[in-house]
């Protein structure tokens, strides 16, 4: 196998998952996002161990991602979050997937590619976020439609939150006022003597920070991945401070070259990094390609052997160097701990602050050539 490897722990992905159940009860079901590849970790490996651990939901932003959850055999529901287009509609109702929309021409296509199953539809309805959702005004004849429709049925009402994880008091009151929306809006559609389905609306955010929002179904994604949606600051200090998640992913290589070089040697492409006395410099075979970025040249720092070494120069596509110091104490094969969660390891917010980013997107960053090895 490659020396460069994305570490899968999912005794983590567990301790997360309990963490959210111990928070929302046992009534209350999960839907784990598992989008971009399960935010990286590989969907596959990750979608089988949250069947196992007894997650009732996945979620998924494309067809394709949930064409790969069916061949691996996974059976619970598939919920795709994202507008499935016309041509893709048969495929969908073929695959199982439950469906979000938020409009009457998506409700038409799932009801003229209905088949002898109902495809379960979740009406998703705006109420701050501003990116897909019918409007409140619209809910209850969008819900209607869908109930008196043959082919389909209404499975659920959803929303989604854009500051559910900010503890200023203007965000607060913003989501507790999209709360509120959410809540009228479903209870006008009970009155109206239909059945609404399932109510789901909490992300990882909202699951920490709003247990009035937990409802029928909790969304997670992050938090289930081991970090805190808002950095250290997304968890509101006095809801539930003990709920420390446990990061997943540990992104690791080796050394697989090393040479002592004299000082004023210079490293990488650009000549950014000058070495200021003799130094060991080793190379590990892990670049942007691999989903290391490439704004951690000269700032990121690699764990080998108890020890840590500052990234030396440009990250280059396929490799990268570390100043391993005038006294060598690696040797050659030893792993290196790109980012992690041991002592000594970077994690991924030291890095994501580095670089102007969130863990989120370092994680979905890993790429497709970096192998997932489940332990
Ligand atoms: C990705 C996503 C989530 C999970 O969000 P986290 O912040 O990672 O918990 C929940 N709901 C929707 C609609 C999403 O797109």
């Amino acid at each position: 196998m490659r020396a460069t490897k994305a570490v899968i722990h999912t005794e983590n992905l567990k301790h997360n998952l309990d963490s959210i159940r111990e928070l929302t009860g046992p009534e209350v079901k999960i839907c784990l996002a598992v989008k971009a590849d399960a935010y990286g970790h590989g969907a596959k490996g990750i979608g089988r161990a949250a069947q196992a651990f007894g997650v009732e939901y996945l979620a998924v932003a494309a067809i394709s991602e949930a064409e790969i959850l069916r061949k691996e055999g996974i059976t619970i529901p598939i919920i795709i979050l994202s507008p499935v287009l016309p041509e893709e509609v048969r495929e969908a109702t073929k695959l199982g997937l439950e469906a979000v929309i938020s409009t009457g021409a998506e409700i038409e296509n799932f009801i003229s590619a209905a088949g002898d199953v109902e495809t379960a539809l979740h009406l998703k309805i705006d109420t701050g976020m501003g990116r897909i959702g019918c409007s409140i005004a619209e809910s209850i004849h969008l819900a209607e439609t869908i109930s008196r429709s043959k082919g389909i049925r209404l499975a659920g009402l959803c929303t989604h939150f854009p500051v559910s994880d900010s503890s200023k008091a203007d965000d607060r009151e913003y989501t507790k006022k999209q709360i509120r929306l959410f809540n009228s809006a479903a209870n006008d559609i009970k009155a109206a003597g239909i059945n609404p389905g399932l109510l789901h609306a909490a992300n990882s955010g909202a699951i920490l920070n709003y247990p009035e929002a937990h409802l029928d179904m909790v969304r997670p994604g992050i938090f289930a991945y081991g970090f805190l949606p808002g950095g250290p600051g997304g968890l509101l200090s006095e809801l539930e401070p003990r709920l420390k998640p446990k990061p997943i992913m540990s992104f690791e290589s080796k050394l697989i070259h090393i040479k002592k070089v004299s000082a004023g040697t210079d490293i990488s492409y650009g000549r950014i990094y000058t070495t200021e006395r003799d130094s060991w410099i080793g190379t590990i075979p892990a670049g942007y390609a691999d989903g290391y970025n490439r704004l951690l040249s000269n700032k990121g720092w690699v764990l080998i052997n108890g020890s840590s070494y500052k990234v030396a120069g440009t990250v280059c596509m396929d490799q990268l160097m570390v100043d391993l110091g005038p006294e060598l104490k690696a040797e050659l094969f030893d792993r290196a701990v790109l980012f992690g969660f041991e002592d000594g390891a970077a994690t991924a917010e030291e890095l994501t602050d580095i670089t102007g980013s969130i863990p989120y997107e370092l994680l979905c960053a890993i790429s497709e050539r970096v192998p997932r090895v489940f332990v």
